[in-house]
């Protein structure tokens, strides 16, 4: 008798812990399970700052998949686009073969992308802080601009390197222009040649405050640490325009810059549009049980899907954070054990358990369970929940010792030539431009049923 498929897309937050919990709770003979992830590895991302400014390494954050999963088939490719009728999944591998994985049961965990919007030149200068990839081309891009800097004769050229801007003041953005501040600044020891009041950095986001979800106190604690090391905090402003060596913002300011690190937001991966299914502001509209409704043994969760939110009960849907989507990997496991087993769903019901934002240095705000904390008790309980919620022993290790080297031996500001001539985009560094329309799914699935 064959077992049945239940095919995994997406080795994130929520993926792999579907797939973990799946490994434990199901005997093999009661169901095949495979994994479709583009990377070898989970990506812790609460920690992508801290691998762009050079406290941690890439490896710390990039925890392996095989190390935690066993019997987990993993097919290394993206999903580019999902039949719901004919249950086919279609991937394009590592080495762009495309090929079909059919299932019973399709758990849709391929998280998000960054969000950008329709602003002349944002896709062309803009680097989000999604991938390991990005955060490991920001920072040698940010390193080539102290060096180039340093070498420039010309002053207008010197003023636009060493301008930094930040957009989204939530805590990616945040923490990305909080942790990038702190090396420039330490950097400028290294670079006696360059004037320190020259380095600036730029905070911008359209709301009227950085995280709302902190608290008008916290918020105004996060602003008072940022302010204090000299970033500029411009809220009620975005970009108009974006160019190589000039950043326009909507308040008319024209400022000369050669970075712009955009985290204005995120929008659900770009396969959920490949479905043809209900979505809410452009993410899978899913029951409290994360079934997707007309569609056949589908599931969705994390950022790619707009799970109700049972616990707050008002009709909100789960904002888009890790500590979610590991809770909905969890309960889409028990729900699909349940479905095998013939027993009833259950909706998903969890209560957030706070927010901690690492600033840097010894500061950091942190709310767990609506305690309000700052500086470094806060910055112990960040640090203390990021080594808890990273998955192996290896990483927390990795992490610790990174931690404790950049602590007392701090930086060498070293540039590995990453991309250096032909920077990639948003688009290649998120692969958002990879994907079928629902017509070419179908068109393919139908192709793909004739020639066998
Ligand atoms: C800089 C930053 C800081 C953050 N800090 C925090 C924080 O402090 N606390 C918090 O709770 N949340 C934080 N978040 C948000 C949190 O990381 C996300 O909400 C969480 O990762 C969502 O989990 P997910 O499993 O849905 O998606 P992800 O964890 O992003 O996983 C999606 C996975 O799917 C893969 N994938 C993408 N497309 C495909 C495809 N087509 N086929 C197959 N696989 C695919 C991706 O490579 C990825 O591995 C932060 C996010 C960022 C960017």
């Amino acid at each position: 008798m064959t077992r049945p498929r239940i095919l995994i897309v997406g080795g994130g937050f929520a993926g792999v812990e579907c797939a973990r919990r799946l490994e434990r709770t199901l005997a093999p003979g009661e169901a095949e399970i495979a994994l479709v992830a583009p990377f070898s590895y989970q990506l812790y991302l609460p920690l992508l700052p801290q691998v762009a400014s050079g406290v941690l390494t890439p490896q710390s954050v990039a925890v392996s998949l095989r190390r935690g999963l066993r019997r987990t088939r993993i097919i290394p490719g993206g999903a580019i686009g999902v039949d719901g009728a004919a249950k086919v999944c279609v991937i394009r591998k590592i080495t762009d073969e495309i090929v079909d994985e059919t299932y019973d049961y399709i758990v849709l965990a391929p998280g998000s992308v960054t969000r950008t919007f329709d602003i002349p030149g944002l896709t062309e200068y803009g680097r989000g802080m999604k991938t390991l990839a990005e955060a490991a081309y920001v920072r040698d891009h940010v390193i080539a601009q102290l060096d180039l800097a340093d070498a420039a004769t010309d002053e207008a050229e010197r003023v636009s390197r060493l301008q930094f801007i930040v957009v989204g003041g939530g805590y990616a953005g945040t923490e990305t222009a909080a942790c990038l501040q702190r090396i420039t600044t330490a950097a400028a020891a290294r670079y006696p040649r360059l004037d320190p009041k020259l380095i600036k950095w730029h905070l911008i986001d359209i709301a009227p405050k950085l995280m709302p979800e902190l608290g008008d106190k916290l918020g105004a604690d996060a602003m008072e640490v940022l302010q204090r090391r000299g970033i500029e905090i411009s809220l009620g402003v975005s970009v108009a325009e974006a160019g190589p060596e000039t950043v326009t913002l909507t308040d008319g300011r024209e400022l000369p810059c050669r970075t712009l690190i955009w985290t204005a937001g995120v929008a659900a991966s770009p396969l959920v549009a490949t479905l043809d299914a209900e979505t809410v502001r452009g993410r899978l509209a899913v029951t409290d049980r994360m079934t997707l409704p007309g569609f056949d043994g589908v599931f969705a969760l994390g950022d790619a899907a707009a799970v109700p939110d049972v616990a707050t009960g008002d009709g909100a849907i789960c904002p888009p954070t890790a500590q979610h989507a590991q809770r909905q990997g969890k309960a889409v496991a028990d729900n699909l054990t349940a479905t095998l087993r013939g027993a009833p769903l259950r909706p998903y019901v969890h209560k957030d358990l706070g927010l901690v934002v690492d600033l840097g240095g010894k500061d950091a705000v942190s709310k767990p369970l609506g305690v309000e904390l700052k500086g470094i008790t806060a910055q112990a309980v960040a640090r203390g929940y990021h080594l808890m919620a990273l998955r192996t022993n290896v990483a927390k290790v990795r992490t610790v010792t990174n931690w404790l080297l950049n602590a007392t031996a701090g930086d060498d500001f070293v540039r590995t030539g990453f991309q250096i001539r032909r920077p990639a985009t948003l688009r290649d560094f998120e692969y958002t431009d990879s994907y079928l329309t629902p017509d070419q799914v179908r068109e393919h699935t139908r192709a793909m049923t004739v020639r066998h």
